[in-house]
């Protein structure tokens, strides 16, 4: 039988463009690794948002693969804030490239809400079902964390509650996002699937460390790593604070490593470039130049380099709805130590593959990091345990079996 076609929809988070801008988080890797293995079964067109006219329309990411790029609204970067004012745009000229190119699909299957609130459109006009992945939720943000809320607050709340309710399956990645969406939507929650999102564990192994120092040009007594976007919910405030106090009690080399950020400043929100001067500051006030290294963005493909050469990999955010790093961490045998937040709480699990610390509390961290940085016997035994942990529960090929066992249940 011929392969089914899938169209995925990822609004802003192009599985196609390069590392370094702020849409490029967990959201467009999770769905480049799966449509990878998908592909084997299925022929996907990913949609997403045209950010300039050099970019291409269509882009091959593998074979059967393709990122499909719609116009809606001007063709630049908006931050993601901003793009929910574009949303019925992207909608119709969806529709009018599908219908000019003749396209049939089986089934949608779209990624956060924005994407999601486009999609519910989508399968009542193509009568087709609909799987949408909420990546993060409103409520959580909103009510559980207390963030200020953006203008569209209240429109991606009404919108999300009929996404979770419409859509024929809805898959959470943790058990805390289960519980979430039962605990902060009015939804009866028969249509939720958990499906742990999964790493590739060839790509991400632990590498021997005198190959990582080789790879990465980076040689320490110890090393922290970080790596993520530079945004206040990554808590990488409450991490320098932290590495000031480890500093008082620890006299041996001690080094902080940040991957990630935009450094071409030429796709970043205001609220990026704010957070970063931020940091810069910090940093200086508390005299950590030294011992502070910014990388920028780092493809992919190197990232176990860096995790293998780290002593731990701290994940400080003050949420996180899945946190794809700490599972990277693990599956590269490093112990990980995470605030006990969102998802952090069920992928690391405490004194076993890391450790947990109350989120927002950098005394709490200091502790946490001088109380293992030294002690090398529990380091390698963490490290043992983090691999078996991400090897067992958060495999790519076990995400992806279960994300087709759906898909066989939805499509006729
Ligand atoms: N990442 C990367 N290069 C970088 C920084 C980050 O490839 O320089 C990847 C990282 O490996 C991870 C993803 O970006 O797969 C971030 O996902 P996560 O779920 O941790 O956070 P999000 O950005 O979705 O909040």
């Amino acid at each position: 039988m011929s392969k089914r076609n899938i169209i995925m929809i990822s609004i802003h988070g192009d599985p196609a463009t390069e590392i370094g801008s702020e849409e490029q988080g967990g959201q467009p890797i999770y769905i480049k690794d799966i449509c990878r293995l998908l592909s084997k079964d299925y022929r996907i067109d990913i949609f997403t948002r045209r950010k300039n006219k050099s970019e291409e329309e269509i882009v091959e990411l593998f074979p059967d693969v393709n990122v499909i790029r719609i116009e809606a609204g001007p063709l630049e970067f908006i931050p993601k804030d901003k793009i929910y004012l574009h949303l019925n745009e992207f909608f119709m000229n969806t529709v009018r490239w599908i219908e000019k190119n003749k396209k049939n699909y089986s089934l949608i299957h779209s990624h956060y809400w924005y994407s999601g609130s486009v999609a519910l459109k989508l399968k009542d006009y193509f009568e087709i079902p609909m799987v949408h992945n909420c990546h993060s939720l409103g409520r959580v943000k909103y009510n559980v964390l207390e963030e200020e809320k953006p203008p569209f607050a209240d429109m991606r709340l009404l919108e999300e509650e009929l996404i979770l309710r419409r859509a024929n399956a809805v898959i959470a990645s943790t058990p805390q996002e289960v519980k979430n969406i039962l605990d902060l939507y009015n939804v009866t929650g028969e249509n939720i699937d958990l499906i742990r999102a999964g790493v590739d564990e060839r790509l991400f192994r632990p590498i021997e460390k005198t190959e990582a120092i080789k790879e990465t040009g980076l040689d320490f007594e110890k090393t922290i790593l970080f790596i993520g976007r530079i945004t206040k919910a990554k808590g990488l405030r409450i991490l320098i604070k932290a590495l000031k106090k480890v500093e008082i009690d620890f006299n041996k080399e001690l080094k902080l490593l940040i991957v990630g950020g935009d450094i071409s400043g030429a796709m970043h929100s205001e609220i990026e470039s704010r957070e970063k001067k931020y940091i810069k500051k910090q940093i200086n006030e508390l005299n950590l130049s030294d011992d502070v290294i910014f990388l920028g963005p780092i493809d992919r493909e190197k990232l176990p380099y860096y995790y293998s050469l780290a002593d731990i990999c701290v994940i400080p955010s003050l949420y996180e709805s899945f946190g794809l790093v700490a599972v990277e961490a693990m599956a590269c045998g490093t112990p990980v130590i995470a605030s006990k937040a969102g998802g952090l709480a069920h992928t690391v699990k405490n004194g076993y593959s890391g450790l947990h610390f109350v989120p927002g509390r950098s005394d709490h961290l200091a502790k946490r990091i001088l109380g293992i940085i030294t002690d090398s016997e529990k380091l390698r035994e963490m490290g043992i345990n983090a691999r078996i942990r991400a090897s067992i529960e958060f495999g790519l090929e076990r995400t992806v079996r279960q994300i087709k066992v759906l898909y066989v249940s939805l499509i006729f």
